[in-house]
């Protein structure tokens, strides 16, 4: 629902923002309730508000929002900068809802070469069958992006850190060649983070993100948020997608999981600063090791975006990939480590690794996953709140062994 406009947050910087919410008006509590009914009893006025077609703020039935939900809300616009949050089930479903919530049958998109693997199928191999295409490029090129926009693009898509080689598109050029033709940016936002980069501020119209990763930030919880600062969408697009897309889909952010996100929003600037700073002293470390062929990192001057993020982006993020040769190295790598574990998601308290070319990206057929950058031996890392210093040894005493 759009952010309260009395809220005094905007005019705070993001750490405040992320921690400072009223207190509960009925308890004077200074942390969230959870509002766990699925069901809501009518009065008078809030029947009349729902029969003259007013749907905002309405408490109606747990499947078209509740009340921790719109607090999570509140609070994700907040530290995105942006006008209006819509929560979703998972951050699949904030892509999921916002692009069918967009797109129509005929129109087309353009995406870059590199999303995370489930949006890339989304893309290339489901939203086909409803007749939405997608040309697939290198955000990087803006000349390639030029020469791939129709009269039918409807939607620009792209990640912020692209999952998983870390690259990072710069967002001026593209979002102005998008907006001369009327074409909505969206922006996948779960590697960076608000805290690393906020895609509203840089002309973005919509930003997906999976608040299961950095947000929630402990590996409890799944869900999504959309989060729109546009204007070239209505003001109220994303109560419109609420009711003739995502209430139809049935992917509402359940209210124990909005808690827990909502939780997880307070400590984010500190986990998020601690872990980045972990992943560029663990992406130095691995650059200079003699078993390791490539480090992905933003930071790293070897990085090919590694100007565009230092322009853009206050930090580097928490996220870093590396190659050790071949995928049955990067799996003893992987399971020699005892620190760091290996597990499918990221941006927990944890470090976690995961083999992209055999994990996540498995069903993208091998020329498209080269052309995504993925090698065989590369080992994807979510730097955790890990000592680095035992970090760098856990790595360095499973690269020996492998
Ligand atoms: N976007 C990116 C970049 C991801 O890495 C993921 C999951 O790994 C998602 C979206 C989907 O998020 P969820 O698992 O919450 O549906």
């Amino acid at each position: 629902m759009p952010t309260d406009p009395t809220r005094p947050r905007p005019l705070l910087r993001f750490d405040s923002r992320a921690v400072f919410y009223p207190p509960d008006e009925a308890t004077r509590a200074i942390t969230a309730p959870i509002g766990i009914g699925s069901s809501f009893q009518y009065d008078a006025v809030s029947y009349q508000r729902v029969v003259d077609g007013e749907r905002k703020a309405v408490n109606i039935y747990g499947r078209c929002g509740n009340p921790t939900e719109y607090q999570f809300e509140a609070q994700m616009a907040a530290i995105e900068g942006g006008d209006a949050c819509l929560a979703t089930a998972s951050g699949m479903a904030a892509v999921s809802v916002a692009l069918f919530g967009l797109l129509k049958q005929g129109d087309h998109i353009v995406c870059d070469w590199t999303t995370y693997s489930s949006t890339h199928e989304l893309l290339d191999h489901r939203l086909t069958d409803y007749g939405i295409s997608t040309t697939f490029v290198d955000m990087a090129n803006p000349a390639a992006v030029r020469g791939a926009l129709r009269p039918n693009t409807r939607v620009l898509y792209v990640e912020t850190i692209a999952n998983p080689t870390m690259k990072v598109t710069e967002m001026a050029p593209i979002v102005e060649l998008a907006h001369e033709r009327g074409v909505v940016v969206v922006c996948d936002n779960t590697f960076a983070s608000p805290f690393v980069m906020r895609p509203l501020e840089h002309g973005v119209d919509l930003v997906v993100e999976s608040a299961s990763k950095f947000i929630g930030g402990h590996s409890d919880v799944i869900g999504g948020a959309i989060v729109m600062k546009s204007a070239l969408l209505p003001p109220d697009f994303l109560e419109q997608i609420r009711w003739n897309t995502m209430v139809k889909w049935g992917a509402p952010l359940a209210p124990f999981n909005a808690w827990l996100l909502l939780r997880g929003i307070q400590t984010l600037p500190v986990r998020v600063e601690r872990q980045c700073r972990t992943a560029a002293s663990l992406a130095a470390h691995l650059e200079a090791h003699p078993r390791v062929a490539r480090v992905w990192y933003p930071g790293l001057p070897s990085h090919p975006q590694h100007e565009v993020a230092r322009r853009q982006m206050p930090r580097y993020g928490a996220m870093l990939a590396f190659d050790v040769g071949d995928a049955d190295r990067a799996l003893r790598v992987v399971t020699g480590l005892e620190l760091a574990c290996f597990a499918a998601s990221l941006g927990g308290v944890r470090t976690t690794t995961q083999i992209p070319a055999t994990m996540a990206f498995l069903d993208i057929p091998e020329g498209e996953r080269a052309r995504m950058g993925i090698s065989p031996g590369m080992v994807r890392v979510s730097a955790g709140l890990e000592d680095p210093d035992d970090l760098i040894a856990d790595f360095d005493a499973a690269l020996a062994a492998a």
